[in-house]
């Protein structure tokens, strides 16, 4: 059932219905919203959004929260695997949930093929890790992902040659992946926020890819000027996705483009695009690059309690494998 918004402090029937319209559609969404979007909507003032917020923040119970809690919520963190054990094994198990996973590289390095894969291995109980203990049965029942697509490289034909490698239904990797084609960044990040919609609706959404999270804003933010705005949309957008992380337990992950670094003499010369803004965002953070023939190498860095680390995998028509 629909949560009634006007059970909230200074809303009114008209104003629920502007929340909605805005997509505001239940109080998490207003529990985890920031005062700017919603004074964003015609006719809410400040004071009127800070009471809103806060009052369903109190009617989700959202608030501090002890470390033991944290501790609890981290048990149902799952992992799934990316194929190859060797990067499974430098992400402490594989691509964890409740966490934002980073995959930065130059054409061609694997980032659309990672991204392929796991939508494969969402629909095999084999390449699916989880605690049982702490896990309920419905919470990775019949999971589905959601890919969206800002360059145009999904492939169903590829998803079919990967599953078939596994000895899994290519078409039920299909069925249960919802593929989103964004042209532009403003349709990148209403697919994000759909995304709500579709769990609402009973799609039991457990990975969410980005591919390529920056390409967009990249084309349409050009020049210093523009900056500012891109990092506070992309900011946005990242928010969006950290929100469903956490709140459904989902995988996300994100490919990035690189740029040379100007500053670099000695060292890294490339760097992800988006700046600090998807680098906080992101837990785990990895440069591809290619290696001998079908080889590619992974590093981590920047993780919170991970070691930097390299693993090799291979990129072959069996899909990635060490
Ligand atoms: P990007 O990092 O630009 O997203 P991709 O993930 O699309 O790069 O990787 C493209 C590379 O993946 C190709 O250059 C090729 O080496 C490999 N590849 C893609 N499809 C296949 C396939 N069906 N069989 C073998 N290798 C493939
Ligand atoms: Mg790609």
């Amino acid at each position: 059932m629909a949560d009634n918004l006007t059970d909230l402090p200074g809303v009114g029937p008209s104003t629920a219905e502007k929340l909605i319209e805005a997509g505001y559609i239940d109080f998490m969404k207003i529990a985890t919203a920031t005062i700017g979007e919603l004074t964003d909507i015609e006719g809410i003032s400040e004071k009127a959004a800070a009471k809103m917020i806060m009052g369903a923040r109190e009617l989700c119970d959202l608030g501090f929260k002890s470390g033991a809690d944290l501790l609890n919520q981290r048990k149902t963190v799952w992992r799934l695997s990316t194929g190859s054990d060797e990067l499974n094994r430098i992400l402490n198990g594989g691509l964890e949930s409740q966490s934002i996973t980073e995959f930065a590289g130059v054409f061609g390095s694997g980032k659309t093929q990672i991204a392929h894969q796991a939508c494969v291995n969402l629909q095999c109980e084999d390449t699916i890790f989880v605690d049982n203990e702490w896990v309920s049965d419905e919470e990775l029942a019949n999971p589905k992902a959601v890919y969206i697509d800002t360059e145009g490289t999904f492939r169903p034909e590829r998803i079919t040659q990967m599953a078939e490698a596994l000895g899994i239904d290519g078409q039920k990797v299909l069925d249960n992946t919802f593929v989103a084609r964004a042209y532009n960044s403003d349709m990148q990040m209403l697919f994000a926020e759909k995304i709500e919609e579709l769990i609402k609706s009973g799609n039991n959404i457990k990975l969410v890819i980005v591919d390529s999270l920056t390409s967009t804003f990249r084309n349409e933010y050009t020049g210093r000027g523009k900056l500012a705005e891109r990092q506070q949309k992309l900011g946005r957008h990242m928010a969006v996705l950290n929100k469903l992380a956490d709140l459904h337990n989902c995988i996300v992950v994100i490919t990035n483009q690189v740029s040379a670094r100007p500053d670099a003499f000695f060292g890294v010369a490339e760097q992800a695009i988006g700046g600090h803004i998807v680098g906080h965002a992101a837990t785990f953070r990895f440069f591809l690059r290619k290696g001998k023939g079908d080889k590619r190498v992974a590093k981590l860095y920047d993780s919170p309690h991970l070691p930097d680390a390299e693993a090799i995998f291979r990129i072959t028509e069996k899909g990635i494998h060490d």
